[in-house]
């Protein structure tokens, strides 16, 4: 039918490991820049993978020494750039701008194999709101794994990968996807699956999801959740499993099997209830604020905002922080997790993780 021909047609391109040729990227240089979430696993799976990498970090970083205990070699982020033919940014999105005014000089040179340089990113957002613009005769790429970073690591020397997202914004050297998606096959995620996307729609999607969904709709569903049980008297700890415990089990049912999995596992009185009242909580008014929010990522004022706080001393962030922090969800989840040492339970003070 014409409707399955334009489904077909809309459908994103998909590469796996026999579409990229990983001696492409064996024969370049890498600099990754940054040491954190992305950058440790980018940099161990490339080098695991054949790949010439140095880490380039600022000097004295707390990431240098575990960069070099992990056996790589770590310089400045200017010096990483001069040597590489490949440079991909791993550093936080609001710090990228800053650092690339010492990536910038090293562009305007040709690599060590003679041809354009690549600059490489994990998300769109430096390109697509223009803080961030490369010279016109460079290779701009991007591959963004769809997995926080520590995954892309583990999966990796387990012998599989995670999915990745390829994109080509600028293409000097006319191999720039054939390059991004041989780094791709370096870090694993052809062996997943890599779908074609462009700068623009990687981030306005990214951004989306993770405001509008997985980490601002649900955090701000489960708060509400927790606080309707509350206010109408109930304990606390049982509305903390209820509304946040127990999303674990059912967001598993779904990323195995869909919704209709998720139903076939619960119970019909759930099933019933997940008809009835899924509707009443996500409106058509929620929709259009979704809507709203969309807008709002595309116009760049998301972005401008979100910037203008880093630059004022991250002031709005940290007030917010705070705020959540101090939610009873939070004391109260901290106290039952205690007893649940199974879970592997985590607790962050001070930006830091402790056991
Ligand atoms: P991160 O905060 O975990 O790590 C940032 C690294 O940058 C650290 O090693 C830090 O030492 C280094 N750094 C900070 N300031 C620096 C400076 N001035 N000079 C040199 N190095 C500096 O960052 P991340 O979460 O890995 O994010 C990196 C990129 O990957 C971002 O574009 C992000 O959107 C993207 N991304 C992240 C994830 C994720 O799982 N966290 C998933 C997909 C894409
Ligand atoms: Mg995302
Ligand atoms: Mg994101
Ligand atoms: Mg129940
Ligand atoms: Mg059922
Ligand atoms: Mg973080």
């Amino acid at each position: 039918s014409t409707q399955k021909k334009e489904d077909e047609a809309n459908m994103a391109k998909t590469y796996h490991d026999q579409d990229a040729d990983l001696s492409l990227i064996q024969s370049k240089r890498v600099a990754i820049i940054g040491y954190g979430s992305q950058g440790h696993a980018h940099a161990l799976n490339l080098k695991d993978s054949g790949v010439q990498v140095k880490v380039g970090l600022r000097p004295g970083s707390a990431n240098a020494k575990k960069a070099e205990n992990a056996g790589l070699e770590v310089v400045s982020v200017a010096e990483a750039s001069q040597w590489a033919d490949t440079i991909m940014v791993l550093v936080p999105d609001q710090t990228a701008a800053k650092v690339y005014a010492e990536i910038e000089p090293a562009l305007h040179a040709l690599g060590s194999d003679g041809q354009p340089k690549t600059l490489m990113f994990a998300h769109g957002f430096n390109i697509r709101f223009r803080t961030i613009t490369p010279p016109t005769t460079v290779d701009v790429s991007l591959v963004a794994p769809k997995s926080p970073g520590h995954r892309v690591r583990e999966v990796f020397t387990e012998g599989g990968g995670v999915p990745g997202l390829v994109a080509v914004e600028q293409d000097a050297s006319g191999k720039a996807l054939a390059n991004a998606l041989s780094y791709a096959k370096g870090i694993g995620c052809t062996r997943a699956g890599v779908l074609e996307t462009t700068f623009t729609e990687e981030t306005e999607t990214d951004l989306f999801g993770e405001q509008a969904v997985l980490c601002g709709g649900t955090a701000a569903l489960v708060k509400a959740g927790f606080e309707t049980l509350t206010e109408a008297g109930y304990q606390p700890e049982l509305a903390y499993f209820e509304v946040l415990h127990e999303l674990k089990l059912i967001v598993d049912l779904m990323y195995r099997g869909g919704l209709e999995y998720m139903r076939h596992s619960i119970s019909d009185t759930a099933e019933w209830g997940d008809y009835v009242t899924g509707p009443r909580i996500v409106t058509a008014e929620t929709k259009k604020a979704m809507k709203d929010v969309l807008t709002d990522i595309q116009s760049g004022a998301f972005a401008k905002r979100f910037i203008d706080d880093q630059n004022n001393g991250r002031k709005e962030f940290e007030a917010f922080r705070q705020q959540d922090r101090d939610h009873p969800l939070e004391k109260v989840g901290a106290e039952l997790r205690k007893a649940m040492p199974f879970l592997d339970p985590v607790k962050v003070e001070n930006g830091h993780v402790v056991k």
